[in-house]
């Protein structure tokens, strides 16, 4: 994916989780995170409106969710 420089990551366990899914379609403010009936989905294309608040990841139990940034090596 060209231009893409940050991938947005949630575990398999947080991402089946209607709950989580709910706060963090709330805590982002780029609408990165979709939540439907069955977990959170992840709106590829607005991935790189990303501002790496971190809010999400406050949201989220520990490990659950992840920004990787793709520039930096992990
Ligand atoms: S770091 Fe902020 S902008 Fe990026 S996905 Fe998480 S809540 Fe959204």
């Amino acid at each position: 994916m060209p231009g893409l420089f940050i991938d947005v990551r949630v575990s398999d366990a947080a991402a089946k989780d209607p709950e989580l899914a709910k706060k963090l379609a709330e805590a982002c403010p780029v609408d990165i995170f979709e939540a439907t009936d069955s977990g959170v989905v992840v709106v590829e294309e607005n991935l790189d409106e990303c501002t790496l608040c971190d809010l999400c990841i406050e949201a989220a139990p520990a490990g659950a969710v992840r920004v990787v940034k793709l520039y930096e090596k992990e």
